[in-house]
């Protein structure tokens, strides 16, 4: 079984709204409801499972039924992380998925994913534990200790931007996170808990336009990017 999780529980503190981004309306419909249609419009993925802020659970339920979404198993709510609100989609799932099911971990805040992309995960999650969507690094990468002063650029040509989806065999991925909760170890996204085992998570082609929805401009080019694509329908 193929099953995505959308991550829709983050507050975006940075975002300066007072409605959480991922329920603010974009082309239509609640941000959040662009990565669940991708999901549901993709022969191969069987069940969705929405993460989501305790407040937003009924909203988030409301919102399914009406626009008729009939994969998705379930609304629950997040931690205060990313880290936790991941933790607690697999807690879920171990009484729902199988050892060698698959899951893709998608945030919400990246409205705009490609059918391409989602086929291209599921192809390689047939031969590798994990599997992260990455995009080349076109910028030079600077490093500082102090936010001052320069203290090292980094090689570009070994440097790639980490999207989402991230796909994970749920067995490895759930044994993974239960370690990095044992030991109090902190990651931002969940390929990153494979590769400290020294698991292979291959890299699937990602899209500049799966960009992340963090700041008022992002939703502004988001909607640009909306627009121009209903134009070429
Ligand atoms: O925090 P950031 O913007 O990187 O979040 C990426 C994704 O993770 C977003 O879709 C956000 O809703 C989700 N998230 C979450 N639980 C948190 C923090 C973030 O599900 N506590």
């Amino acid at each position: 079984m193929n099953l995505a999780i959308i991550l829709a529980a983050g507050s975006g503190v940075r975002f300066s709204s007072s409605t959480p981004k991922q329920f603010i309306t974009v082309g239509g419909k609640p941000l959040f409801c662009h990565s669940v249609e991708a999901f549901e419009k993709h022969p191969e993925i069987d069940k969705i499972l929405i993460v989501t802020l305790e407040r937003f659970i009924q909203k988030t339920q409301a919102i399914c039924e009406k626009r008729g979404y009939d994969k998705v198993i379930d609304v629950i709510a997040g931690g205060s992380t990313r880290q936790t609100s991941s933790f607690e989609a697999m807690q879920y799932l171990q009484y729902v998925l199988s050892e060698n099911d698959t899951v893709l971990i998608h945030d919400a805040a990246r409205p705009l994913l490609p059918q391409r992309v989602i086929s291209e995960h599921l192809s390689l999650a047939h031969d590798y534990p994990g599997v992260i969507t990455t995009l080349p690094c076109t910028d030079t990468i600077c490093e500082s200790s102090d936010g001052k002063a320069l203290s090292k650029n980094l090689d570009r040509k070994k440097l790639y931007l980490a999207q989402t989806p991230q796909s994970f065999r749920f067995g490895i991925l759930w044994k993974a996170h239960q370690q990095a909760r044992d030991r109090h170890r902190t990651v931002t996204d969940d390929a990153q808990l494979l590769v400290e085992q020294n698991l292979p998570v291959a890299m699937a082609q990602g899209d500049a336009r799966l960009l992340k929805v963090t700041t008022q401009e992002d939703l502004a080019i988001i909607r640009q990017w909306l627009k121009e694509m209903d134009k070429n329908v």
